[in-house]
């Protein structure tokens, strides 16, 4: 049988615990052997709005994951051509990787606008969706070819988002509960977000 694999992509900035909840309830699926977390540098639909350096969301990226076992974190974004389409991601990796199958995972907000990515049939050609619920969206709307293709996870949805965090630092407000520590001690370490 071949090796499965779970492709979990973001801008990461910062990563947080909503994101380590869900590479979790990715990995404990059942449907997946492995995840792999693509650090997007430019994502089509947030050229402008990314505030700390590809090098520092790769560093706590690394740190929020840090033993988390069968997760590997990938820089291959980094490599192909910009701005990183999900499909051509997809299509190298399913060409170096001829023996493995692939997923691809994402939050309930993500799904809910799926059909707006360039492209997102060609997705659903070449691998199902994975998806994890998030607090006040809903996939009701969504198309049923999407949904033909999607496998919902299992977990308690946390309401936290990179944006909020990135608000609270600048507003003086804590994030203790929303990044894992040592996410928290590059934040202040590199003075981001300010
Ligand atoms: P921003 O607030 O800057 O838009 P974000 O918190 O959505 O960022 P991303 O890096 O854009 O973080 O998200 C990567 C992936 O994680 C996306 O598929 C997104 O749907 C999912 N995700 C992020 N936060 C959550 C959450 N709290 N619950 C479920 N899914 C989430």
């Amino acid at each position: 049988m071949s090796l499965r694999v779970g492709l979990f992509g973001g801008t990461f900035d910062p990563v947080h615990n909503g994101h380590t909840e869900i590479a979790k309830a990715f990995l404990t699926s059942g449907l997946i052997d492995e995840l792999w977390v693509l650090l997007t540098p430019y994502p089509p639909h947030k050229q402008k709005n990314i505030a700390a350096s590809y090098d520092l969301r790769l560093k706590m990226l690394k740190e929020a994951f840090a033993g988390m076992k069968k997760l590997t974190i990938s820089t291959i974004e980094n490599e192909l051509p910009k701005p990183s389409f999900s499909v051509q991601t997809i299509r190298y990796l399913k060409e170096i990787n001829p023996n493995r199958e692939f997923y691809y995972c994402m939050g309930e907000d993500s799904l809910s606008k799926f059909h707006t990515w360039k492209y997102y049939d060609q997705i659903l050609k070449e691998c199902d969706l994975m998806v994890a619920r998030r607090p006040g969206v809903t996939h009701i709307g969504v198309e049923k070819k999407i949904l033909q293709s999607t496998h919902f996870v299992d977990h308690d949805p946390l309401d936290i988002s990179s944006s909020q965090i990135r608000e609270c630092v600048s507003n003086g407000i804590s994030i203790d509960d929303l990044v894992p520590e040592n996410v928290k001690h590059i934040i202040e370490k590199e003075s981001l977000y300010k």
